[in-house]
């Protein structure tokens, strides 16, 4: 088909709304601008074997710009002939833009976190006590973000100590200065939690950490996790009183930002959000 192309690649990806949210920012932003008239964003599910050869397909077939979700934001780094340097310390690219050198990969889930965290709870990163919670891709994208902006402390808890170890290690190079930890020396009075594991996207899942054994009680909680919108910590947390936001700013910002990489126009974070509110409505309703 004419025109330029988009999509997010990932596995599973069926349930994916990045479709929806970017289609919905392109058609507002085709309405006061013709050239984005024949701009589409699709899906597509591509196991992660594949992804080298789906990469040079993709760029044959001229689309312009990729998001990568999950399994290919780690292996990519070998796929793409550059990297953004302010994605060398998350180890993980999500956007991918064709450039004459070859696929260029940035990683903007760091930026929709500090958003997001901005947005949802009013706390900036910088100078913020955090207790991280989880050590998969997600969350070295986060450690790497809240070390670069500065946080006061950064301390980590995850289910098993071999992967806690190895995150610790990759963040200790770019902490210059700021305390790292495991979570047993955890000592902060006042400290924000980020949610990076995926416990939670179970409706039965334990919260990975139990709050109300937390003294003192954490300032506020950030989920990651946006679906469900309620995780069983965001629950703990509101039975407790304590301020809380679920992921979905993280998505719309991260969204955002990857579009912007590749128009290079302030892009309608509104219709992203509204795009995926209605599709939430709808759901409900069913
Ligand atoms: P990974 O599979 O790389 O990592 C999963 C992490 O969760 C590991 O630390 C793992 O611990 C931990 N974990 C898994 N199950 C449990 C459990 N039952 N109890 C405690 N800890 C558990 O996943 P990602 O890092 O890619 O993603 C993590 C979450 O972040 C996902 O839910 C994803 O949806 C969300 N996310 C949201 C984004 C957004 O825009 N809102 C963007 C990116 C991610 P262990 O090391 O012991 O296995």
């Amino acid at each position: 088909r004419p025109g330029t192309h988009l999509a997010v690649l990932g596995r599973p990806i069926a349930h994916s709304l990045s479709p929806l949210m970017h289609n919905a920012a392109l058609a507002q932003m085709a309405a006061r601008d013709p050239r984005y008239r024949d701009w589409h964003y699709h899906r597509f599910d591509i196991a992660p074997e594949d992804l080298p050869r789906a990469l040079a397909i993709f760029h044959e077939k001229k689309f312009h710009g990729l998001n990568l979700t999950a399994p290919h934001k780690v292996i990519a780094l070998d796929c793409v002939a550059e990297i953004d340097p302010a994605a060398a310390p998350a180890g993980a690219v999500n956007t991918l833009t064709w450039t004459a050198k070859g696929w260029h990969g940035a990683n903007t889930d760091g930026h929709g976190l500090a958003t997001a965290i901005r947005e949802t709870l009013d706390i900036e990163l910088r100078d913020s006590h955090i207790l991280l919670l989880g050590a998969g891709g997600a969350a070295r994208g986060a450690a790497g973000e809240c070390l670069q902006r500065r946080c006061a402390s950064l301390t980590i808890s995850n289910r098993t100590r071999p992967n806690l170890d190895a995150l610790l290690d990759a963040m200790r190079p770019l902490a210059g200065g700021i305390p790292l930890s495991a979570f047993q020396s955890f000592s902060p009075s006042a400290f924000l939690i980020i949610n990076a594991t995926s416990s939670g996207l179970r409706p039965a899942d334990e919260p990975p950490i139990d709050l109300a054994a937390l003294t003192p009680r954490p300032l506020a909680v950030f989920d990651m996790i946006y679906n469900p919108p309620q995780t069983p910590l965001l629950a703990q947390a509101a039975a407790l009183g304590i301020p809380r936001a679920n992921g979905l700013s993280m998505l719309i910002h991260q969204g955002a930002r990857s579009l912007e990489i590749w128009t290079g126009e302030t892009i309608p974070v509104e219709a992203m959000r509204n795009a995926l509110q209605e599709a939430r409505e709808s759901e409900t309703r069913r």
